[in-house]
């Protein structure tokens, strides 16, 4: 049952210039009133996340997005109708309304509508747009459950909403509609393919085959790192990995989807078996599940790359890339 006295005590904090970390259909997220610098500022420095970060903008009806954005084009009206409220963020041109300390400098600004009941009543009982980004400290794998708030954030913000288990557990696709054709900024839950289905042609942008700098400053490789290695393994792999791993004398994990691996002997071990959407909600919670116990490795099952498989993918790989210390994204 959804406590609106809880969600409108929580509006009268975010009223007042407080924090409070909130759960949405994707991931939780730490949110401030949008046009709040001081709060904003809050946030950037609970997750000690980069000032060229910048963070999305909830907003629960269309109304709202016309006070942030300086124009809608008929292709992200589109997108609006056929996805929202969804998992779908949608970079626009941002109206002078919006503080700079959200964008972090640029001219646009990342709006979405989450399709989730306690975000869209804490926007609706606010009545303004509320910026958040994901409810962990920066680098940090995203928290998709309300424990995970508390361990990660839960002594600096003011309140926090449960909300149980979020029901995607990725963060959402980000599409940036600047360019003649639309670009992918980040993969999620609503995938190329059907946004290529309401919109036509759109593009999927790549940290390895990008020759610029990177469109969305919060973009690079590392991140959703955890605090052990990560060994991605395809499905008919393993075998030949559990042989190599069994007799390290280091404490491994295991995260298996498709094949329900046997083995005893690790210190910890998942499995989340059905469609590759209850692998992606289960992800983060796995890898933060992982860390209280205590391993050096994490050996984690891969997917194809087609559907959520590549929002999927990516994180993994994120995760995965160490060679990279400069955690820069949250
Ligand atoms: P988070 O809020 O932690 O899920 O991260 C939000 C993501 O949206 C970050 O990766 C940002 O880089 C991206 N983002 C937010 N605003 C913009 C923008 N104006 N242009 C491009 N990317 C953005
Ligand atoms: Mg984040």
């Amino acid at each position: 049952m959804l406590d609106t006295n809880r969600i409108g005590e929580a509006a009268d904090i975010l009223r007042n210039g407080g924090v409070v970390a909130f759960p949405t259909e994707t991931v939780y997220g730490i949110g401030a009133r949008a046009y709040d610098e001081q709060a904003i500022r809050r946030i950037f420095a609970i997750k000690a996340r980069p000032h060229n970060n910048p963070l999305i903008v909830h907003v629960a009806s269309i109304e709202q997005v016309d006070s942030l954005v300086a124009d809608i084009a008929e292709s992200a009206k589109n997108l609006m109708a056929t996805f929202w409220p969804g998992a779908l963020t949608i970079v626009l041109p941002g109206s002078a309304r919006v503080p700079q300390v959200i964008t972090g400098g640029l001219t646009t600004v990342a709006v979405r509508m989450p399709d989730h009941p306690v975000a869209s009543t804490l926007i609706r009982l606010l009545g303004e747009p509320i910026a958040a980004p994901s409810a962990n400290r920066s680098g940090r794998p995203s928290p998709t459950h309300v424990e995970h708030v508390h361990r990660d954030v839960g002594n600096d913000v003011d309140m926090v909403l449960d909300g149980g288990t979020c029901r995607i557990g990725l963060e959402s696709t980000v599409i940036d509609m600047s360019p003649d054709i639309p670009c992918i900024l980040r993969s999620g839950a609503i995938t190329i393919d059907m946004i290529q289905a309401a919109i036509g042609q759109v593009t999927l942008h790549s940290p390895s085959n990008s020759t610029t700098e990177p469109k969305s400053p919060g973009m690079q490789q590392r991140h959703y790192a955890p605090n052990f290695r990560i060994i991605p393994v395809p499905r008919d792999a393993w075998a030949q990995t559990l042989d190599e791993w069994r007799n390290s004398d280091k404490p491994i994990g295991i995260l298996c989807h498709r094949t329900a691996v046997q083995d005893e002997s690790v210190t910890f071990y998942r499995h989340i078996p059905g469609t590759d959407e209850e692998y992606g909600k289960g992800l983060f919670a796995a890898f933060l599940d992982a860390e209280t116990a205590n391993i050096d490795v994490l050996l984690v099952e891969t997917v194809k790359e087609q559907g959520v498989g590549i929002a999927i993918m990516d994180r993994i790989r994120r995760a995965q890339a160490i060679e990279k210390d400069n955690l820069n994204e949250s």
